[in-house]
């Protein structure tokens, strides 16, 4: 885990992310969503630097998918340190953040209380 790069504007988890190698997070210009990401430009207009500090019930862009909508709700609530730390320590149990793709251990989930549980003990 490279836990400088942090979590993206959308929450997902530049620090955990396999393209991580060559994409330095939203604001380098390498994440493959730059150009057409709705949540980058939108938290960028609005002067946040993560959607997590926006105060709006936001369904838009990344937030259609479980992963960004359940790490950004976790960091709302408990911070993007605490987020961190949770990854770092749930990596360390094993828990893979890109199994085939991007698509790994965070994505099996249709619920979000369900998946910050997880993020927060690290078991299903
Ligand atoms: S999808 Fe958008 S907000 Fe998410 S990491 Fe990429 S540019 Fe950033
Ligand atoms: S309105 Fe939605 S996309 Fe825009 S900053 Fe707020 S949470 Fe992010």
């Amino acid at each position: 885990m490279k836990r400088e790069l942090g979590i993206a504007r959308c929450g997902l988890a530049c620090c955990l992310c396999s393209e991580n190698d060559r994409c330095g997070g939203c604001d380098s210009g390498g994440c493959p969503g730059t150009q057409w990401c709705f949540n980058r430009k939108c938290s960028a207009e609005k002067g946040l630097s993560h959607c997590y500090d926006c105060e709006k019930d936001c369904k838009e862009g990344m937030f259609s998918k479980i992963k960004p909508l359940g790490f950004t709700e976790f960091a709302r609530r408990y911070g993007e340190s605490e987020l961190l730390g949770c990854l770092e320590r749930n990596e360390r149990n094993g828990v893979v953040y890109h199994r085939e793709g991007i698509i790994g251990d965070y994505d099996d989930f249709d619920d979000t209380e369900a998946l910050i549980a997880f993020i927060r003990t690290g078991k299903r």
